[in-house]
């Protein structure tokens, strides 16, 4: 089923950009009048990241008018991996001007807006508005929930891609253009509990994966503004790098959805954090009065280095990331084996049990079931080996 065009097409193109886009014009799909609705188009891209940097580079490539980009990150040097729109000599600089001044390289034609900012409530459906379209490349749930719900309330359909690891899932969103389409909420009307999803920096992606799923983005992203082909409306891709193999499955409008259904419950933005959770309650009822800091945990290493006290260092993080950093004198047992049982059997009765993982997620989460198991004074690192690395002992990488 293709849909009407997104965008009315502009009055015309220069010659510079007939030479520029020839190889679009000649494809009879697309021709004058489709780049010329490219040209007159408006597109947001969420996050300038894993799936933002293919995105924004092909989007631009291939003419579309006027380009958002919603990013207030800085690039980092573990992100070089992926986020192929920004290099070595933007490392530290935030990544919205990083990728204005790619897409100024690649093609000086496209009027580029830059959000700076986290996205949130307060400013939301101010940026989105006067958009056509918007790519959703978050990495995380509270964004997708509100991007969701902010494009429903202003009609703007978006195009949404995720990944992990060598899976990626996309899909186009667009219940207020198409009668009986889903949205996010109807696929995945609750968000997974706290702590069982891993994000991409906890469980890690394969960097072409980002380019795999980003370019079908742009591909539908295209086929909207232009009106031509049939959108993934109504339908979840589904792509496995390691098999190979992209499986298209129909995604129903859900008539029970909190948002779009007959008799919705979510009529203005919502508390997104709240709503996804950032960790259990289990887990931040054992946290709150047994959380210690890197420095404390210094100390105490010191301590049982010179006899004056003990306890057992557990890691609970997965096993290739103990081998990227660690923090000395720990054991390795990872968060699986708690959530099985099997990691209790491990752990001496008489000693002192601290726990930390890459960032205080998890281990909070361990530490809710060694509490419940009987050990009262367990305790987990705030900040985890990332806090560690940055304040004790900045020779080790992070990732
Ligand atoms: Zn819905």
């Amino acid at each position: 089923m293709s849909l009407p065009a997104l965008v009315e097409p502009a009055a015309e193109l220069t010659v510079d950009e007939v030479r520029r886009y020839s190889r679009h014009l000649i494809i009879p799909d697309v021709g004058m009048s489709g780049q010329k609705r490219l040209k007159n188009a408006k597109v947001l891209v969420i996050g300038a990241g894993g799936l933002g940097s293919p995105a924004l580079l092909y989007l631009a490539a291939a003419g579309v008018g006027t380009l958002g980009i919603a990013e207030f990150d800085e690039v980092d040097e573990s992100n070089l991996q992926r986020q192929v729109i920004h290099g070595q000599s933007d490392v530290g600089r935030p990544k919205a001007e990083s990728a204005k001044d790619s897409i100024a390289e690649i093609n000086p034609l496209v009027n580029v807006v830059v959000h700076d900012v986290r996205l949130d409530n307060d400013n939301v459906m101010e940026i989105f508005r006067g958009y056509d379209l918007i790519v959703d490349g978050t990495d995380n749930f509270a964004t997708r929930y509100m991007v969701n719900d902010a494009a429903y309330f202003l009609g703007i359909p978006y195009v949404w891609g995720s990944i992990y690891r060598f899976d990626g899932q996309a899909s186009v969103f667009a219940p207020t253009l198409v009668d009986d389409a889903p949205c996010y909420r109807c696929l995945y009307p609750e968000p997974p509990p706290p702590g069982m999803v891993p994000s991409c920096a906890e469980g890690g992606v394969l960097g072409v994966l980002c380019a795999s799923i980003g370019s079908i983005q742009v591909n539908e992203a295209i086929k909207l503004l232009t009106g031509i082909g049939d959108p993934l409306v109504g339908k979840l891709m589904i792509y496995d790098a390691l098999e190979m193999e992209y499986r298209k499955l129909k995604v129903r409008k859900d008539p029970n959805c909190a948002l779009c259904g007959e008799h919705p419950t979510v009529t203005e933005l919502i508390d997104y954090e709240t709503f996804c959770g950032a960790i259990s309650d289990e887990a931040a009822d054992a946290a709150a009065d047994a959380t210690i800091s890197v420095v404390q945990l210094e100390h105490m290493l010191k301590e049982r280095e010179e006899g004056t006290r003990d306890f057992v260092l557990v890691d609970v993080r997965e096993p290739n990331e103990y081998e990227i950093n660690r923090i000395p004198g720990s054991v390795l047992i990872p968060k699986g084996d708690f959530l099985n049982g099997s990691a209790l059997e491990k752990l001496p009765s008489d000693k002192q049990i601290v726990m930390h993982c890459k960032t205080g997620v998890r281990s909070a989460e361990t530490l809710a079931i060694v509490k419940g198991a009987g050990y009262s004074d367990a305790v987990h690192v705030g900040g985890g080996v990332v806090a560690w690395v940055n304040q004790i002992d900045p020779s080790q990488p992070s990732y």
